[in-house]
């Protein structure tokens, strides 16, 4: 296998998916895939209990939240927070600190809820996030929403906003890196293709005492409260991706030894990348040290006329997906969990050796 550097969807642990290949066609004497199995059968809700329970442990949730297993990625999340927490009224707060965040804002006014820009790291070209002290949430803020990391942009909140308002945090490109104090939130919600597993599972977790702060008109499937008393399963959820979740958070748990463990080699990780950039004359990158995300590592080369060959010579030795976002160019090393240290290596000598010969 190729070190996968891709911001989403993005690598597995390989462990995992050996795993899931030794079960794909007979899980456990059963005679069939997970693939093919009822969501409502005993061996199914014994897999997607058993994630749940791991998850648990691993971010130490506490009690008072519910676990939802879900569709439609995070960005169906930026209607379905508005439509769960603005029942009674009230101002969608945001912080703006990239793409996503403002996609999230932009979701929540189309659907002709009141929203408010409470902070926003656009005066730096996005590459600071606000401080706490610059904060100005509207009087009536129902909540205040924000992006833990912006994926694109490569800018990582460093401190969790402090604020009289429930907390909502779009946690997509960095939930499970670390360990997280959930209690200071009151909604998390990520898409699983990231940290968590492979595309088409997103994931929810909500304090109790929100669920019944929805708008009257939504739909069953888009109701936390609907969709936590059944357990995730309104409709038929999407099981294979539920269970290699689960794949993922026992790898988190026994291979890595949870989040402490993971927290080490992610910071491991970045800080030996960033440290190659800062110290070549050919990579660069512009994010406040604070900011820096240790999940995306956006970096652009002095001379863009490199970029092709760069990418061309990356993938023929094995680094795969470094081209940046679309939207921005330049490039991108996304070092999520299950991206090795030694693919940074790897990285790292590529990246040094190439400038020697073309810097
Ligand atoms: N939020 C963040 C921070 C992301 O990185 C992404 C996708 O990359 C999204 C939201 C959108 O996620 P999805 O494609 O699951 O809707």
């Amino acid at each position: 296998r190729h070190y996968n550097f891709c911001a989403g969807p993005a690598a597995l642990p390989t462990a995992v998916l050996e795993r899931a290949r030794e079960e794909m066609l007979d899980y456990h004497g059963r005679g069939l895939s997970v693939m093919e199995m009822s969501h409502r059968s005993p061996e199914f809700v014994a897999i997607a209990e058993q994630a749940e329970a791991d998850l648990r442990e691993l971010l130490a949730i506490p009690e008072n939240y519910k676990v939802l297993f879900l569709q439609g990625g995070a960005s169906l999340q930026f209607s379905m927070v508005p439509m769960n927490l603005l029942g009674q009224g009230g101002t969608a707060n945001f912080l703006y600190t990239g793409i996503w965040g403002k996609k999230a804002l932009a979701e929540a006014k189309q659907l002709g809820f009141a929203v408010h820009m409470a902070g926003s790291s656009e005066a730096s070209g996005h590459t600071e996030v606000p401080t706490q002290a610059e904060l100005a949430l509207s009087s009536d803020a129902a909540y205040l929403h924000y992006t833990a990391n912006e994926t694109i942009g490569g800018l990582e909140f460093d401190y969790i906003p402090d604020v009289s308002v429930p907390l909502v945090c779009d946690y997509s490109s960095s939930i499970l890196a670390e360990p997280l104090d959930v209690s200071r939130f009151g909604v998390i919600y990520a898409g699983a293709q990231k940290n968590i597993g492979p595309a088409g599972l997103t994931l929810v977790l909500v304090r109790d005492d929100l669920l019944d702060q929805r708008c009257q008109r939504i739909p069953s499937l888009f109701d936390y409260q609907a969709v936590a008393e059944a357990g995730s399963m309104v409709n038929t959820p999407p099981t294979y991706a539920w269970y290699l979740a689960g794949l993922v958070f026992q790898w988190l748990k026994h291979d890595i030894g949870g989040l402490e463990a993971m927290a080490t080699i992610n910071a491991r990780k970045a800080a030996k990348l960033y440290a190659a950039i800062d110290s070549s004359g050919l990579y660069s990158n512009p994010i406040a040290l604070r900011n820096r995300s240790r999940m995306n590592v956006p970096f652009v080369l002095a001379d863009e006329r490199l970029d092709k060959p760069f990418l061309a010579e990356a993938e023929e030795a094995g680094l795969l997906n470094l081209k940046g976002h679309r939207s921005v160019g330049g490039m991108r090393a996304s070092l999520y969990n299950a991206v090795p240290e030694a693919a940074v290596d790897t990285l790292i000598d590529f990246m040094a050796d190439f400038e020697q010969r073309r810097g």
